[in-house]
């Protein structure tokens, strides 16, 4: 049995510590008796502190969006691991396709971030997926494919049973597009096959791989019933308290 997991990214938003606590403060009396699913929380750098202040002691958990994958030095603008775990951080979202895209993560890149992240004992949520064109091309299950080998890579079994997948067709992100069921389940089912071939079918079977792309309280509960979709990574309906607990609770479900 795969517990689910359900992660909201906020991204560059509320954060300001005022709006974060604000938000939260609605938001944990709503999810507070679910321990069913595992909830995590991923803001800005900024207000990391503060949120950890407000998670104490509740079933919450807190991540952040992105780190180097060095300790400490001259790496003018970066995080590091120990930083985040130091503020409290259980998670760690790693190979965003914003991150990819936009700030030309590589899959070198990701794989060493997430390789510094396991050492560290930092639970990574690594995402992959297709641009429009690809799937259009028929090119979905040969890029998940080359992004499995390329960031996975070296990984052994142990991290591979740590770290959770976040499929996101990049063409359903924040654009209100989600992937079909159907379509999601089937990318999800070839992950599985990805892993039982490299590592083996007990692996295959334990790796939570969640979905991402556009979820939200009326898609949630209908891509959450399919047998793959182990939760969601949750970018626009995680900002706000009730459209974020609506997901959770049809995680629980
Ligand atoms: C994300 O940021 O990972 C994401 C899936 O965003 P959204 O839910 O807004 O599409």
């Amino acid at each position: 049995m795969r517990k689910p997991i359900i992660g909201g990214n906020w991204k560059m938003n509320r954060g300001i510590p005022s709006e974060a606590i604000a938000m939260l403060e609605k938001f944990i009396p709503l999810v507070k008796n679910i321990n069913s699913v595992d909830i995590v929380v991923c803001p800005p750098f900024t207000v990391l502190s503060a949120v950890a202040k407000v998670l104490e002691n509740t079933n919450i958990k807190l991540g952040a969006q992105n780190m180097y994958f060095e300790e400490k030095g001259a790496y003018t603008g970066e995080i590091s691991p120990g930083f985040l775990k130091a503020l409290g951080c259980e998670y760690i979202i790693l190979g965003h396709s914003e991150r990819r895209n936009i700030f030309n993560e590589s899959d070198e890149l990701v794989n060493q971030k997430l390789r510094k992240a396991l050492e560290m004992d930092l639970k990574p949520i690594v995402a992959i997926g297709e641009h429009l064109e690809e799937r259009e091309a028929g090119k979905t299950k040969e890029k998940i494919k080359q992004q499995m080998n390329g960031s996975f890579k070296g990984l052994s079994e142990e991290n591979m049973l740590n770290t959770v997948i976040a499929y996101e067709p990049i063409w359903a992100i924040g654009t209100g597009k989600t992937a079909t069921t159907d379509q999601a389940e089937e990318i999800h089912v070839f992950i599985r096959e990805l892993l039982a071939e490299k590592y083996n079918t007990d692996i295959a079977e334990a790796v939570r791989i969640q979905y991402g792309g556009s979820m939200n309280p009326r898609n949630a509960e209908e891509l959450l019933n399919k047998k793959n979709i182990d939760g969601g990574l949750v970018g626009g309906a995680s900002l706000e308290a009730d459209s974020f607990a609506a997901i959770i609770k049809a995680a629980k479900n």
